[in-house]
Order: structure tokens, then sequence, then C-alpha cells
């Protein structure tokens, strides 16, 4: 009899426990709530305001991992360092990379770029730009991976997600024709000013030129700034995009010496389709 109520008190645990999925940055949050909603627990690695470049875990995300049954990365640069120590406490748990798939580009492909990077012989991994989500068509690349893991962790579920990824796959669609239907008037290759040179895969998706003032992770030194400013007159550039994450000393600079405006915008925002509307909306004024 008590054999019988501990295994039915088991069963109903089980019943209740949902899976504890982590991820690392904000956005990822949001695309695994669109299709998962209330089915599992979502833990966040690196929270608002901090640099998914710098990143270091705190003890308690430590704990948290060894609780957890999946981990979705996306190759971001916190993730070359920890993502070894995180196999080592949890050695059981799946890692997921929803990047899996998706035609990586070089980070900041611009020729004074390529000059600095020839120079500093940097690695063939760093080259690579890690901010895949800026562009909607890499992001239908995620849903799908995600909703892969998500439909073999628990079957259960599979119909309610797929229902799910669906409604996700046409906001995605959605988002890109309103990005497109904002930026129709831009001439091709229109060039904007960024800080950090997290939108490349948003360049490349809607035919623009992003120039960046951060130099190979690290702020700019004087010639650098006096490059830009030139550039910036040079390719009639209106505004500067600066991120919250980082200090915008160097994008005031250049801001005050071109009569341009500094805009900040974070591509971590995890409100990711609106936040891809209001950079797009930014750009076509
Ligand atoms: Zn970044």
């Amino acid at each position: 009899m008590i054999k019988a109520l501990l295994f039915f008190l088991s069963l109903q645990l089980f019943a209740f426990a949902k899976p504890v999925v982590l991820v690392s940055i904000l956005p990822q949050h949001t695309f695994v709530q669109k299709i998962a909603q209330d089915k599992v627990d979502i833990h966040l690695m690196v929270k608002p305001g901090s640099s998914p470049h710098s990143y270091e875990p705190k003890p308690s995300q430590m704990v948290a991992l060894s609780k957890a049954d999946l981990y979705f990365s996306i190759g971001v640069e916190f993730e070359n360092v920890w993502l070894d120590r995180f196999k080592a406490q949890n050695p059981t748990l799946p890692f997921i990379d929803i990047s899996e798939g998706i035609q990586k580009i070089a980070i900041g492909a611009h020729h004074h770029e390529e000059e600095h990077h020839a120079h500093h012989g940097h690695e063939e991994k760093q080259s690579l730009d890690p901010h895949t989500w800026t562009s909607p068509k890499n992001v239908k690349i995620m849903a799908q991976n995600i909703y892969n893991a998500l439909a073999k962790l628990d079957p259960t579920n599979q119909t309610f997600y797929k229902k799910n990824l669906d409604l996700f796959l046409a906001e995605i669609k959605a988002t890109d024709a309103q990005i497109r239907t904002l930026l129709q008037e831009l001439p091709a290759q229109s060039t904007f000013l960024v800080f950090h040179p997290s939108w490349g895969y948003f360049a490349a998706e809607y035919d623009l030129n992003q120039v960046a003032v951060e130099v190979d992770g690290k702020s700019p030194k004087p010639k650098d700034i006096m490059r830009i400013i030139q550039e910036a007159k040079e390719e009639n550039a209106r505004v500067i995009f600066a991120q919250p994450e980082f200090s915008d000393k160097s994008a005031q600079i250049i801001a005050k010496e071109s009569g341009i405006k500094v805009l900040k915008i974070s591509p971590l925002n995890g409100q990711w389709s609106k936040n891809l509307i209001t950079m797009a909306q930014a750009l076509a004024k």
C-alpha cells in the first residue's frame, strides 16, 4: 500500500517537473519561449547588461547546470571558454548549438578591419561573426533547431511545439517583410556606423554596409577614430549605433566631430522582432 502510494507520488512529481533548459543570451530565451511556452523552465546565463564576449557565470549558475536537462548554445564568445567547463560540471547534459547550419560570415567584413586582422594574426575561430541572430533568415534555422531538440527531449508535447514553431516562423517571415518595406528606399550598400560590429548578418541580409568603430574587440586608438570620422563624412552616415553593454565614449566623439547622432540599440534585446524593426526604422530615417 505504502509502496503503491510512493510510486503514485513519484509519478506525480515526474509529471509536474518541467524540463530545465539553459540558454546563453536573452534572444535565445525569447526563441525557446516562443516554441516551448510554459512547458519548460528556461534559465538565462548572460543577464541583461552583460556582454557575452566577456561573461563569467556565477557559482549559482554552475549549480543550476547540474540540474539542467538541455543546454542551447549559440556560438557567442564566452562559450569558447565555458562550454567545456559546463560539460565537466554535468557530463550527461546534452548541448545543442542552435546556430548549427547557419552560414557564418567574417566579423566586421570591411577592408580596414581586415588589415588589422592580418596584422594581429587572428585565429580563424575569432574572425567569424557570432552575432548570427540579427538576421531573420538565421533565426528561422535556429527556430527549427530548437524545435527538433525540444521534440526529442519531450516527445509528449511534440504537437504543441510544432504548432508554436509554425507560429514563430510566420512571425519571423512578417518581421523580415516589415524590415524590407522600411528599407526599400535606401540605396544598396548604404553605410551605417556601429561601435561594436554586431549587425553584420543584418547588413548582409539587407544589402547594407556596417562600419565598426571597435577594432578587434578593443576601443579604437585616436587614428582609428580619425579614420571613422573621415569615413562617416565620405559615406554620408547620419547616425552611429552604440550598445548599452559597452562604453559609448568613442561613439560620442565621432558623433560630435561628424555632426551625427548616437543611437543606443542592443542586439541582445529580448524583444527580438521589435528590436530588428526599430533598427530598420532608425536606418530608414
Ligand atoms: Zn558582440
